[in-house]
């Protein structure tokens, strides 16, 4: 018997990949928390060097580069945080170095949009910081690019502007968590799948953004992402 759903799924976002017409669809989004040293310095605690550790995104809450999102409900301190982004390509449980860089399929840049308000209030109670994080409409990524057309990640700059100003710069080499360790560790606690984006964690320089800001952002050799704040809901 063919059963009817009550009401319509939506479909599993997708995010371009350069130099194919193939969109590839993301079904989960983790993100690392405190991967950049003057980041977590600036948060007021310090980096945990025993482990990475993580929150989730639902993959509903993606958004395409250029778009542009209503500044959400529930905050007075909405903030960018600008992320290098890999993506999945091949399954990976339990996995090594090795394994791990195998199953990367790419690169990206993204926005790890944040209630910054509330992700402290969260932390400071010791709860969890889904207000703060899983917030609607709050991953933005940009373009994939396949990590054979990528150089190996070194000291590329990573950096974002608000309307022109530059608020974060950094290098990738300043990574406390490389991508392969990123993926090996993650790996110890899912069956990674292809879909899967997994956000590293942002430099220094996180700020807030207001009503008609326009954040820009890029990774040297990865396609710019960027995002409009809209007026509040
Ligand atoms: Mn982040």
């Amino acid at each position: 018997m063919t059963q009817t759903q009550l009401f319509p799924s939506p479909a599993w976002p997708t995010v371009p990949v350069n130099g194919t017409s193939a969109s590839y669809p993301v079904h989960r989004i983790f993100c690392v928390g405190r991967n950049y040293a003057a980041h977590a310095a600036e948060m007021g605690v310090e980096v945990d060097r025993e482990a990475p550790f993580y929150f989730t995104k639902s993959a509903l809450t993606l958004q395409p580069t250029g778009t542009t999102v209503a500044y959400p409900p529930g905050t007075a301190n909405f903030h960018y945080e600008m992320e290098l982004v890999i993506a999945i390509g091949a399954p990976i449980f339990k996995g090594d170095l090795a394994a791990a860089a195998k199953a990367i399929f790419g690169f990206a840049c993204g926005l790890d949009m944040t209630r910054r308000d509330l992700q402290l209030e969260a932390r400071a109670k010791q709860r969890p910081w889904d207000l703060g994080k899983d917030v609607e409409q709050s991953a933005v990524v940009a373009p994939i690019t396949r990590i054979g057309d990528y150089a190996s990640i070194g000291d590329q700059r990573i950096h974002l502007e608000v309307n022109g100003e530059v608020k974060q710069d950094a290098r990738l080499s300043d990574l406390i968590w490389k991508v392969e360790e990123i993926v090996s560790h993650l790996s110890n606690y899912y069956h990674l799948q292809p879909g899967d984006l997994i956000m590293t964690g942002t430099p220094a320089g996180v700020g807030a953004v207001v009503p008609g800001d326009v954040i820009t952002g890029g990774i040297d050799g990865l396609e710019a992402v960027s995002l409009t704040v809209g007026p509040a809901e």
